[in-house]
């Protein structure tokens, strides 16, 4: 996430908040194709771990489980 903030003439400090996710481990942004996977093409790591959980769980049937 890119948060920039500005101090306007009137002396109040703007922050702009950008929804551009950010890979925790190399910084880079992540686009759509690395949020669906939650693995980042820029340097292989999990870009973010609770986002990476929530895939997990939501994507495994619970029948899904050979043994
Ligand atoms: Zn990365």
């Amino acid at each position: 996430m890119i948060i920039q903030a500005k101090k306007l003439d009137s002396g109040t400090i703007q922050c702009k908040y950008e929804t551009n996710l950010e890979c925790s481990n190399c910084g880079m942004n992540v686009d759509a194709e690395e949020y669906e996977s939650g693995t980042c093409s820029d340097c292989g790591a999990t870009w973010n771990g609770k986002q990476h959980t929530k895939i997990h769980v939501t994507s495994i049937p619970l029948a899904g489980k050979v043994s």
